[in-house]
C-alpha cells in the first residue's frame, strides 16, 4: 500500500505494537530547556532511574534568558532560578549544555537545526510545543508534556497512539511581500485554532516547495497554532543543501549513505490522507491578526469580519473588547507602540536579513519601540558579520542578545498593559506578551515597515 512521510518515518520508529493501538516510539532527538526539564530531572531521580541514552540529549537555555547584558548574573530571581536548575541538572547527568554565554545557545528550534541535530527522518521532542518546527526537515517532530520528558529520559521512548494525517496543498505563485508566515496565518484563519486537531499535517505544493528551509521551519513551528500535533515538509534538495557541512550533519561518505535514504522520504502517489485539504497561493495576502488566537487573522488590507458564527459571538467580543477594536473596522492606520521581531517562528538569520533590506536609509518612527532579538548566538554572530547590526541601530532599532524574549514575557522583556505590539512570534493570547499587552502577529517585512511607519499600513504600496 502506498505511504505517506508520516507513516515511512513512523513506521521506521515503531519497537512495538501494542494491542489496543498504542506504540513504542522511539525517539532519536530529546533537546530540553530550563522550563519543562526540571520537573523532569527531580521524577527520574525519584524514581532512581538511570538516563537511558544521554547522548541524544541537548539542552539549551532559552525562555529564561535576559536579552541584555548576558555577560552579567540574571537579575529577575525565577528566571536565575530556571537556568541555573537546567545547568546543575546537565551538570549532574552528563548531559551536553548550550547555556548562556555558549556560542551555540539559542531558542531550542532555532539552534537544533542550525547546528545540524536536526535531520530528515528523524523523530524529535522537546518539552515545548513548538517543536513542530523541526517537522520542516521531513521529521516527525513534537512537543511533549513534563512526564513524558522523563519518559524519554528513562526510555528513549514514548507510547503514542499514531495521529490522523492531514495534507494542506497550496499551490501557485504568491503575490509580492507574502512571506512564509503570510502562508500559514492564511491556512490557520481558514481552519481555526482547532481545525487541525488530532491530526499530524503535510504540507505540499509549489508554495512550500519554493520556501527556504527558514520559511519551512516559520510554517511547521505554527502547525500547533491550528491544533495539529506537528507539521512536515518532504525533504528535497533544498533541505540537502541547507545541512550539508553543518556541525553536525553527517559528513563524507555517512553523508551519502544519508542523503540516499532522505531522497526516499516522501508521499507516494496514490497515499490516502484522512483529510485533504488545498488553497490556492494567488488568494493569500499580506497577513495581519486582530483577536487573541492565530486563528483571528486577515489581510492587512481586509475589514475586520462581521459574519461570526452565533455560537462564537461571545467570545469574539471578548476578544476584540481586549484588543480594543471593532467588528466591520480595518487596522490600516492604527497607531503602534511596539514592535518584537524575534521567537522560534520568525528570528532567523533570513528574517534578519529581510527587516535590515527594508529598513536601510529609513528611521523608526519615534515613537516606535523596535526590538530585534535573534534566535542564536549564530544567528546574532552572522547578523555582526554581515553588518546587520549596524543596519539597524541607523535605523533606530535595538538589535538585543539571543533567547526567546517578548515572545512569552517569562524573562525580563515584555510589552507594557495596553500598549499595541505587531510581533513576529506565534501567539497573540490575553497577555502573552505581558500583562495586557495586545499582540498583532505578523511577518518580519510587515513588522518592520509597521516600525517605519509608526502604524499599520498597506505594505504592497511599498511594494509596487
Ligand atoms: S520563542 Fe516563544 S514559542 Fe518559541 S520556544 Fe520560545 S517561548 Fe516558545
Amino acid at each position: 500500500m502506498a505511504k505517506t512521510l508520516l507513516d515511512k518515518i513512523w513506521d521506521a520508529h515503531v519497537v512495538k505494537s501494542i494491542p489496543g493501538g498504542l506504540d513504542v516510539f522511539y525517539i532519536d532527538r530529546h533537546l530540553i530547556h530550563e522550563v519543562t526539564s526540571p520537573q523532569a530531572f527531580d521524577e527520574i531521580e525519584a524514581r532512581g532511574l538511570p538516563l537511558f541514552r544521554k547522548e541524544q540529549i541537548v539542552a539549551t537555555a532559552d525562555h529564561n534568558v535576559p536579552t541584555k547584558n548576558q555577560h552579567l548574573p540574571i537579575e529577575e530571581p525565577l528566571s536565575r532560578f530556571q537556568v541555573d536548575k537546567l545547568t546543575e541538572n546537565c551538570a549532574k547527568h552528563n548531559i551536553e549544555l548550550y547555556g548562556l554565554g555558549h556560542e551555540r545557545q539559542g531558542i531550542v528550534h532555532v539552534m537544533g537545526p542550525e547546528l545540524g541535530i536536526t535531520q530528515p527522518g528523524m523523530t524529535i521532542v522537546c518539552g515545548d510545543s513548538h517543536t513542530s518546527t523541526h517537522g520542516a526537515f521531513g521529521a516527525i517532530a513534537f512537543g511533549i508534556g513534563t512526564s513524558q520528558v522523563a519518559q524519554v529520559m528513562a526510555s528513549q521512548c514514548l507510547l503514542l497512539s499514531k495521529p490522523k494525517s492531514m495534507r494542506i496543498t497550496v499551490d501557485g505563485e504568491v503575490r509580492p511581500g507574502v512571506t512564509a508566515k503570510d502562508i500559514i496565518l492564511y491556512v490557520i484563519s481558514k481552519l481555526g485554532t482547532g481545525g487541525a486537531t488530532g491530526y499530524f499535517v503535510e504540507y505540499a505544493g509549489s508554495a512550500f516547495r519554493n520556501l527556504s528551509m527558514e520559511g519551512r521551519m516559520t510554517v511547521c513551528n505554527m502547525s500547533i497554532e491550528m491544533g495539529a500535533r506537528g507539521g512536515m515538509i518532504a525533504p528535497d534538495q533544498t533541505t540537502f543543501d541547507y545541512l550539508q557541512g553543518r556541525e553536525f550533519a553527517p559528513k563524507g561518505e555517512r553523508w551519502e549513505q544519508a542523503v540516499a535514504y532522505w531522497s526516499t522520504l516522501f508521499t507516494e502517489e496514490g497515499a490516502q490522507f484522512d483529510k485533504e485539504l488545498s488553497f490556492d497561493a494567488a488568494d493569500i495576502a499580506p497577513m495581519i491578526t486582530f483577536g487573541t488566537n492565530p486563528g483571528m487573522g486577515m489581510a492587512i488590507d481586509a475589514l475586520i469580519p462581521t459574519d461570526v458564527p452565533v455560537s462564537e459571538q461571545a467570545s469574539y467580543s471578548k476578544s476584540l473588547q481586549y484588543m480594543g477594536f471593532q467588528p466591520g473596522e480595518s487596522l490600516l492606520g492604527k497607531e503602534i507602540q511596539y514592535v518584537f521581531i524575534g521567537s522560534c517562528t520568525n528570528s532567523r538569520i533570513e528574517d534578519l536579513r529581510q527587516v535590515a533590506r527594508f529598513v536601510q536609509g529609513k528611521k523608526k518612527a519615534a515613537h516606535v519601540e523596535a526590538i530585534i532579538v535573534p534566535g542564536s548566538k549564530q544567528v546574532e554572530k552572522q547578523a555582526i558579520e554581515e553588518g546587520i547590526d549596524k543596519v539597524l541601530a541607523e535605523a533606530g532599532f535595538e538589535l538585543r542578545e539571543p533567547g526567546c524574549s517578548a515572545c512569552l514575557a517569562m524573562n525580563e522583556d515584555k510589552i507594557p498593559a495596553g500598549a499595541y505590539c505587531v510581533s513576529t512570534s506565534n501567539r497573540n493570547f490575553e497577555g502573552r506578551q505581558g500583562p495586557g499587552s495586545r499582540t498583532l502577529l505578523a511577518s518580519p517585512l510587515v513588522a518592520a515597515i509597521t516600525a517605519v511607519e509608526g502604524k499599520i499600513v498597506d505594505i504592497t504600496q511599498y511594494l509596487n
